[in-house]
Parts: structure tokens; sequence; C-alpha cells
């Protein structure tokens, strides 16, 4: 008997239609704009009040905090989708993502119950904060600190770099050292939960002490913003604590399980950046001749197509495997710094490749293959640089295969 050749189907009919709702979304109110913002470096709100609407910021909360409970696969699924518009807009969410992880993952029922409602509508959006001036990929060599002041009180001191949304949050998840004698260093930090007004610079009131200076500039990724924080003696208790007293000198594990999500998504918007500028490659190849036929029909430039569209199936695939093993509740921190390595680099190759594409046109700010060149490299460096992925990498690989 004649068997049917199977149909390859690699979402569920909720997931073909939710990441079908975010592309017609991305395609009638992001791509259209992300010119305009991107070029003023200007923060969309119009854009981020849809996304309310939509209830993206809110995807992965459950739905007895007011979420759409989706799971990670999913939202994956809806990252790569708005970053094949504009990847400021999956910057906005996905660091909010992350404080939502970090709560119900690690969150008391009160800081559950505290921050989650209000997080799935988007009224409060969360950044987090490792980074420092002198320490980015060496987390454990950050100097931020909290000291215990009191009973219940604890005071935080220095400076942090690099916040996305550091300006527009209303909370950021921030790690410090809590143990300065610690041995090893990350067993000493702890993950803080820091309440900010949004919007402003110098805060005040109980807020005191935890002060936003201005956005930092940016060749790329414009639009969401990456600040500085300062902190000179701003005030917490231990209920401020992620997961309370019980997450004391906890931050470090927390933080880098968060991680492993956060590459993923990262990886995500590699996937959506590369298929943009696949898109935006066709287009352009079929449209422009040279030598009186289109250069599509140039062989050199089918081999650039056809290696664009390889590099992205495979990205994507292995971008799916570590999320879907992340939700399986499998350990995947080697698969998903191979799905950030591949995607991100991935996505710096097809913009280069597009961009070779357009000639001289490609080098005009008329043409969006230009924000997607400054956009990319972005990528390379966010939640682990390249060489930082291939240390986890080739750690990992030697420690599941040990002789
Ligand atoms: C736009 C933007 C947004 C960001 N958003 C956030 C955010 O929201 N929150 C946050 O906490 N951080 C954020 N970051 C910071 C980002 O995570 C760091 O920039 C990144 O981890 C690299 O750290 P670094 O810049 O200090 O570089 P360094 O750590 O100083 O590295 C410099 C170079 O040395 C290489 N290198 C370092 N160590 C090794 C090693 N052992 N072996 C081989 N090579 C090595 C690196 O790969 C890199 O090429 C953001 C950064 C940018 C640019």
């Amino acid at each position: 008997m004649a068997v049917a050749a199977p149909t390859y189907k690699d979402k569920t009919e909720e997931q073909e239609a939710i990441t079908q709702m975010v592309r017609q979304f991305v395609d009638e109110q992001i791509l259209p704009n992300a010119e305009k913002y991107d070029h003023e470096d200007s923060y969309p709100q119009p854009i981020v009040e849809q996304m309310q609407e939509l209830g993206l910021f809110g995807v992965t909360i459950p739905e007895e905090y007011g979420g759409m409970g989706l799971d990670l696969t999913t939202y994956c699924m809806i990252v790569e989708e708005l970053s094949r518009g504009w990847i400021s807009i999956s910057g906005i969410i996905n660091t909010h993502f992350i404080g939502t992880y970090l709560l119900m993952k690690f969150g008391t029922e009160e800081q559950k119950a505290h921050y989650l409602p209000k997080m799935a509508t988007g009224e409060i959006r969360a950044s987090f904060s490792l980074s420092e001036p002198e320490a980015g990929s060496d987390v454990q060599a950050i100097k931020t600190t909290a000291t215990k002041t009191g009973d219940d009180a604890w005071e935080i001191n220095g400076a942090k770099m690099w916040v996305t949304n550091g300006l527009m949050s209303s909370v950021c998840f921030v790690l410090v050292r809590t143990d300065p004698n610690a041995q090893p260093a990350y067993k000493g930090m702890t993950c803080f939960i820091a309440d900010k007004e949004s919007g402003v610079g110098e805060n005040t009131g109980e807020l005191k002490g935890f002060n936003v200076p201005p956005k930092i500039k940016k060749m790329g990724y414009k639009g969401v913003e990456s600040t500085e924080l300062v902190f000179e003696g701003y005030k917490r208790t231990d209920g401020d604590i992620l997961g309370g007293e019980e997450g004391l000198n906890k931050g470090f594990v927390q933080m880098m399980d968060a991680l492993e999500v956060g590459r993923v998504n990262v990886a995500a918007r590699g996937v959506g950046i590369a298929q943009r500028a696949l898109e935006l490659a066709l287009r352009y190849s079929q449209e422009r001749k040279t030598f009186g036929k289109p250069i599509a029909e140039h062989q050199a430039i089918q081999f650039k197509l056809a290696d664009m569209a390889t590099q992205i199936e495979a990205a994507r695939l292995v971008t799916l495997k570590a999320v879907r093993m992340k939700d399986a509740g499998e350990r995947s921190d080697l698969e998903a710094g191979m799905a950030k390595l591949l995607a991100s680099e991935t996505g710096r190759m097809c913009v280069e490749e597009c961009f070779r594409i357009h000639g001289g046109y490609g080098y005009s700010k008329e043409y969006e293959i230009e924000r997607l060149y400054r956009d990319a490299p972005l990528l390379l460096i966010g939640e682990g640089t390249s060489e930082i992925q291939r240390m986890v990498i080739g750690k990992k690989l030697l420690q599941r295969n040990k002789i």
C-alpha cells in the first residue's frame, strides 16, 4: 500500500496561529516604521503599546497571573518574527522576558504575586544587569556590592553597564556581591529586585540612590536604550532578594539559568534578522539587472542566496532543538551555546551577503539593509560573545564525553 508522503510541520496549530498574527503585526506596524525610529534613535512607544494590547509581554507568564502561559518554544518563534522586523523590538521584550523567567523560577510567592500581573500586561517592564564597566564576559569579576546594614536592611553600591531597557524599565534584576570573601566568587553573589521609576534619570524618595545616566550612543540597536546604572546607597530589604532569604548567595546560578534561555532568544533573533536579509536579497537580486539580466541569474549571486538559506535552516533547527530541550526540563547549556553561536554568526553572515548583493545601494540609508548591517553585530556580543559560546560548548563537550 502506498504511504502518503508525510507533511512536514514544525509548529502546532496554536504556534502557527500566533506566529502568523505576529508576522502580520511586523509587516503592518514594525517594518514600515522601524526606519523612522532607528534614524531618530527614539523609543517606539506606539509599537510597544500595541505589543501590550497583543499580550506579548506576558507570553510565558502563567494564566493565573494574567499571562498567556505559553511555552518557551512558542516564545522563541515570536522572537524570530519580531526580529525579522527590527531587533530593537525583540530587545525590549527579551530583557523583560528574562525578568519574568527569574521570577517564575526563583521568586517567592509574594514576589510573583506582586510583580507578575503587572509584568504580564507590560505595565511594568523589566531589565536585567550583570555587566559592569570593567566586567562583561567575566561575570565573577563584578564589583557592585550589597552590604547588610541592619536586621532587614541592605545597601547597594556600584556601577552597572550596558543595561538594555535601563531607562524605560520599572524593575531591574541586578547581580551583586553579598559576600566579597567567597571562594569561588560566584558563591557570594545575589540577585536583587531593584524597583525604579520608568523613564526617569535621577530617582528620588524611596528609590533614592538608584540613578540612570543618559543612554549610551550606539552604532545600531537604536530605539531601545542601553544605559549605565549607578547605585549610591540604594536601600533594599531581605524581601527584595530574588527568592527571599533563601536566594542569598544564589544569584549567579539563577542568572546563569536565565542566560541559558536568554541565549536561545538571542539565537532566535539571529534567525529573524538573517531571514529578513534573505528576503531583501531575494527581492533585490531579481529586480537589479547587470550585463543584460537580473543579478539573481548570475551563479555567484545564486550561491550567496543558497548559502544564506541553508545556514538559516540550520540555525533555526538548532535553536528550536535547544529551546525544546529546555521546555522538556532537560539541561540545554551545550545546545543553547551552539544555537547562540550559529544563529548570531548566521545573522551577521546573511546581512553581509545581502549588503554585498545590494552593491552601492546597500551603503545608502534609503535601503533597509543599512539598518540591518548596523544591528546584526550586537547579536555577536549580547548574552555572551562568540568566543565565550565556544568556551561553553568546548567545556560542556568535554564534561559530557569524559574518558
Ligand atoms: C547593546 C548592548 C546591550 C547589552 N545589554 C546588556 C544587558 O541588558 N544586561 C547586561 O548585563 N549586559 C548587557 N550587555 C553587555 C554584554 O553582555 C557584554 O558586552 C558582553 O558580555 C561582553 O562583555 P564585555 O563587553 O565586557 O567584553 P569583554 O569581556 O571585555 O571581552 C572583550 C573581548 O575579549 C573576548 N574574551 C573575553 N574573555 C575571553 C576568554 N576567556 N577567551 C577568549 N576570548 C575572551 C571577548 O569575546 C571579546 O571579544 C549589552 C551589551 C551591548 C553592546
